[in-house]
């Protein structure tokens, strides 16, 4: 029988973690997160798309470890602000700012604005040592709120409308959320493959050298 395939993710975020987990409990595969092993260097999200960042800190990650990795970058995207924040989401107020002080500077930034349309978009990137790497790609449209509603989820949360469910990300359940986001349909593709993709890896993993150990 075949071992399963290792893939670690690329993040400290304990809740992703337990999330992709779940999502991935049926399948032949060992999930690890960065606080499985010892302190590696951050990554410098720096790049111009959500694309470039994802992979970015998915083959950095599995480069150093030397098994594969998955690593997500998402963030928020306003019509009416040019596509802002957009791959500065987290940094959009500063960075130490907290979601309070972004969603009051978007706020802000949206006040009189009569076009409210904005989605959030994720990539997820899955990279082996030597590369390559698959990407998955998803969008979840709404609209800017005019103030904050509810109290789930984090982020811009409250302040993203969801018109077919007439309430904000903040005001549903998680497990509602899940099946809506842009995250949750971006892991539902990886999901939907997972038996190619364990091919793809096993087909791309650099080959172990073996040695006789002649005495
Ligand atoms: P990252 O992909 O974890 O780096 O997230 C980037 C930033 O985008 C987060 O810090 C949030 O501000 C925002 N963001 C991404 N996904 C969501 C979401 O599902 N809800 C609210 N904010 C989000």
């Amino acid at each position: 029988m075949k071992q399963p395939v290792t893939l670690v993710i690329a993040t400290r975020n304990k809740g992703k973690t337990s999330e992709i987990r779940a999502l991935l409990k049926n399948y032949p595969v060992i999930i690890k997160s960065l606080d499985d092993f010892g302190p590696i260097p951050d990554v410098k999200e720096d790049g111009d798309t959500f694309d470039d960042n994802a992979y970015k800190k998915a083959s950095f990650t599995s480069r150093i470890l030397g098994i594969p990795a998955l690593a997500d970058d998402s963030g928020l995207v306003v019509e009416a602000l040019g596509g802002s924040p957009g791959v500065h989401s987290a940094r959009y107020a500063g960075e130490d700012a907290t979601d309070e002080q972004r969603i009051e500077k978007l706020l802000k930034e949206m006040r009189g604005e009569k076009n409210r349309k904005a989605a959030f978009e994720c990539v997820i990137s899955i990279a082996v040592p030597t590369g390559p790497a698959l990407t998955y790609e998803a969008r979840c449209e709404g609209e800017i709120a005019q103030e904050p509603a509810g109290n789930e989820g984090f982020g811009y949360d409250p302040v993203f409308y969801y018109p077919l469910l007439e309430k904000t990300f903040a005001q549903i359940s998680r497990e509602e959320k899940n099946l809506i986001s842009h995250r949750g349909k971006a892991l539902k593709e990886v999901v939907n493959e997972f038996d190619k993709l364990v091919i793809w890896i096993r087909q791309n993993m650099p080959v172990q050298e073996k040695f006789d150990c002649k005495v």
